[in-house]
């Protein structure tokens, strides 16, 4: 049986930690089968970085989060302020909680600057998506922590071998 724990975005448990004040639930068994047995590590990389709750939006401006870990370029909000200090602080802190609790991977939030997996948002406020993950994903992902979105849970149970155990 696994049991292996799972670092998780705050806002999909229900939190209302997103830039705008609301959560972005996620209601799946899943998800409510591993918060049952205690296997969620929950954590908001924003606000673990000293951001507050509301926050300005935020996008990274020209690249990924890879590109931000490697100093290419930037956090900003729309009105111009560089965030990228506390983008980099979350993610670290959200590494050392993963680390510190065991976590094998991760679920969390598509499309955030920090959290998104596959898809951010592409650096214009306009609403449009490119291909990349947040900061503090690609941070996960680079000291071997793999991360999953919220479309894409069935794969993270597969990737824990939890088929028998969740069909118990
Ligand atoms: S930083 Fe991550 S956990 Fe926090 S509100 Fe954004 S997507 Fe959710």
């Amino acid at each position: 049986m696994s049991s292996k724990r799972i670092l998780v975005s705050r806002c999909l448990l229900g939190d209302p930690v997103r830039y705008d004040g609301r959560s972005k639930a996620l209601h799946h068994p899943l998800l409510e089968k591993w918060k049952i047995k205690g296997r969620l590590v929950p954590v908001c990389p924003e606000l673990d970085g000293g951001l507050p709750v509301p926050r300005p939006a935020a996008e990274i401006s020209g690249g990924d989060g890879e590109d931000v870990l490697d100093g290419a370029v930037h956090v900003v909000t729309e009105q111009g302020t560089d965030v990228t200090g506390a983008f980099l602080s979350g993610a670290r802190r959200a590494l050392e909680t993963a680390r510190a609790a065991g976590c094998a991977a991760a679920l969390l939030k598509e499309r955030s600057p920090s959290c998104g997996c596959r898809r951010i948002h592409d650096g214009t406020f306009g609403g449009g998506l490119r291909e990349g993950r947040g900061v503090t994903a690609a941070l996960l992902e680079r000291n071997g922590i793999r991360t999953f979105c919220e479309d894409n849970i069935g794969a993270l149970a597969a990737f824990l071998d939890d088929g028998k155990e969740e069909n118990a």
